[in-house]
């Protein structure tokens, strides 16, 4: 769990390739496994990032013990797609910071140990430069859940709302300076978030090509004898399938390890990268369910539910709309916001 902890503290020391791949890794096996660690270790980078020797002690530490799993709660109702803008307040009062307002979709809603959550102080306009990161212990008072949301797709983990109703933490909680974390949207939460969560619907469409293949080589006819496998048309759609999860998978892992290096190129990657899984995911679960006809069409078949898990990729932030429109403009020359 600690692939994001500096080794010193018992972890990984690990960046965004190796997310990537965990990520897919997991994502091949279990789409809602794969999306908790994800969350969970975007969480923990944002807590590793700047982080105080309390942060250490009280998160880094058991984390890297596989005793404490964080997760991200950033969206809200009233910004929606827009997960940068938060409207969740904070004001500090002597030690403390109270915090009122509400999340939403929160991935480990209500099982997590933290949540690391944005916020605004009182009167702050729609400007992602107020965003701050603070991290809330899930056992806080004045945290409410709100009932489990029933997603189409990733139904294997919970994922839901709360109201945050004079929230009160330490000023200890607060990550990073106040105020000044634009730089924690743009290099630290959106890479991270935008590599584990590709990372998760690369391994769905992995896990899509798996069953193709599998079923492919077992289904014969009796009139013919022979395996499906044999058909030359299937076999072209199966190079296809192929071909576009090994493009994709390229782009993630550039894009990875551009961020890994620093590259002021980075963000034209992501933003690309993203987008692109989004698209890849959602048309080879859709090529898996056709291949895999009657069986595969079954209500609750495997590839049933890759296919339904890969429909949250185009909404889940940034949303490929968003992603694309930050990616042309950018190559426009414009400011991509
Ligand atoms: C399964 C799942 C898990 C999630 N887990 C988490 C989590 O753990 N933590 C967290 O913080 N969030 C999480 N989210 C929230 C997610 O990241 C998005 O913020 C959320 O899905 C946006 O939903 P919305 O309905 O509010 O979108 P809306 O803002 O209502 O947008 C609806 C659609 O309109 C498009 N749109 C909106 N505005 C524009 C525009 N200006 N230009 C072009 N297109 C636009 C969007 O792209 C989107 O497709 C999760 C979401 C899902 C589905």
């Amino acid at each position: 769990m600690g692939l994001h902890v500096p080794e010193r503290l018992g972890g990984h020391g690990q960046g965004l390739l190796a997310l990537a791949v965990v990520t897919e890794e997991l994502g091949r096996s279990c789409s809602s496994t794969a999306m908790c660690f994800g969350m969970h270790s975007v969480a923990t980078k944002v807590l590793a990032t700047k982080a105080t020797p309390f942060h250490e002690e009280h998160f880094l530490r058991p984390i890297a013990e596989g005793k404490h799993i964080t997760s991200l709660a950033l969206s809200e109702p009233g910004t929606g797609a827009f997960f940068f803008l938060p409207r969740t307040q904070f004001r500090v009062e002597a030690e403390d910071v109270v915090l009122d307002g509400q999340k939403s979709f929160v991935t480990s809603g209500g099982h997590a140990d933290s949540y690391v959550m944005s916020a605004v102080p009182p009167g702050s306009e729609l400007d992602p430069g107020t965003f701050t990161c603070f991290v809330v212990e899930g056992n806080r008072t004045g945290l409410q859940w709100l009932q489990d949301w029933e997603g189409f797709g990733m139904r294997g983990n919970s994922s839901r709302g709360v109201r945050l109703d004079q929230v009160r933490i330490p000023k200890a909680n607060l990550l990073g300076s106040e105020g000044d974390q634009i730089w924690y949207v743009f290099e630290v939460v959106a890479p991270y978030f935008i590599i584990g969560m590709s990372a998760v619907y690369l391994g769905i469409a992995q896990a899509a090509l798996d069953l193709t293949i599998a079923h492919l080589k077992e289904r014969s006819h009796q009139h013919t004898g022979e395996s499906l496998s044999n058909v030359p048309v299937i076999a072209h759609q199966v190079a296809e399938m192929w071909m576009q999860v090994q493009r994709s998978r390229q782009l993630v892992h550039h894009a990875a390890r551009l961020g890994d290096a620093g590259d002021p190129e980075t963000a034209l990657a992501l933003f690309a990268a993203k987008a692109d899984i989004a698209e890849m995911a959602t048309s080879v679960t859709q090529e898996a369910m056709i291949l895999a006809g009657g069986r595969g069409y079954g209500k609750n078949s495997a590839v049933t539910r890759l296919m339904r898990d890969a429909q949250a990729s185009h909404v889940m932030a940034p949303t490929t709309q968003l992603l694309k429109t930050w990616l042309g403009r950018s190559l426009l020359g414009l400011p991509p916001l």
